[in-house]
């Protein structure tokens, strides 16, 4: 497909699954137009890459849905002053995304393949602007921290502690909770040494696993993991 192809199906996908379904904020809509989602799936998925569906990736892992990814950052509410962590780099599409919206993007995934994968990707995008990190996500990213907002894109059982300890005051963290098939995405807030948890709907996401959410015996991926 010549790259105005690309463009223009990428226009089609914002308006049909994205703003039709409610999503408004006119600085996600434009930055899922401008990603180049069609760059972030392997060769042989190409062709389905702005289906309405989260699709495979390398590593039994999943690049999101595209109004899944537009909704959850529209929820995140970022500024472009704001320092964001997300857990769960996967393929970098999301990554890519949120790199547009905010000042700094720090991302971190246990698996090795992947991460170099979207980091080598996001530098042939001209992306600078992010931090990589191969480890347990769950644990955060101490050294960086305080961060204004928070991604999770995989499923916890219950928000992470140590996720919300490096929240700021008046911080926001979005996070997939419940079981290993299904899940609600919820709103997390922190205000004034408060945590308040904001339950929006269900969804479906890879499990999130670390010390802090799921055991290593639930993935059903077996190769190289790097443990922090
Ligand atoms: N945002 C991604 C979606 C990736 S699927 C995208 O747009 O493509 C979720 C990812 O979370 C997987 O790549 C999985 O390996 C990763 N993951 C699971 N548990 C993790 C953990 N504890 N720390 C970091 N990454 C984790």
């Amino acid at each position: 497909m010549p790259p105005e192809s690309y463009a223009s199906a990428r226009k089609r996908m914002v308006d049909e699954q994205i703003r039709a379904r409610g999503v408004r904020d006119p600085r996600v809509l434009e930055a899922m137009e401008q990603v180049p989602r069609e760059r972030f799936l392997p060769a042989d998925r190409v062709a389905e890459a702005f289906a309405d569906r989260a699709l495979p990736i390398d590593c039994g892992q999943t690049i999101s849905q595209p109004f899944m990814v537009a909704s959850m950052t529209e929820l995140l509410d970022v500024q472009s002053t704001h320092r964001v962590l997300e857990i769960g780099t996967g393929s970098g599409y999301q990554t890519a995304i949120l790199s547009r919206l905010a000042a700094h993007v720090y991302t971190i995934e246990r698996i090795r393949a992947l991460q170099e994968n979207a980091r080598r990707l996001l530098a042939s995008l001209g992306v600078a602007n992010v931090s990589y990190a191969v480890g347990d996500g769950t644990l955060g990213w101490p050294e960086a921290a305080p961060f204004d907002r928070i991604m999770v894109t995989a499923g916890a059982p219950e928000v992470p502690r140590a996720l919300v300890d490096q929240l700021a005051d008046g911080g926001r963290l979005v996070i997939p909770i419940g079981g290993r098939n299904e899940q609600t995405l919820t709103v997390v807030e922190q205000r004034g040494g408060r945590t308040i948890e904001m339950p929006r709907y269900a969804c479906r996401f890879v499990q999130l696993i670390g010390r802090n959410a799921w055991p290593e015996s639930a993935d059903e991926y077996n190769g190289s993991v790097d443990e922090t």
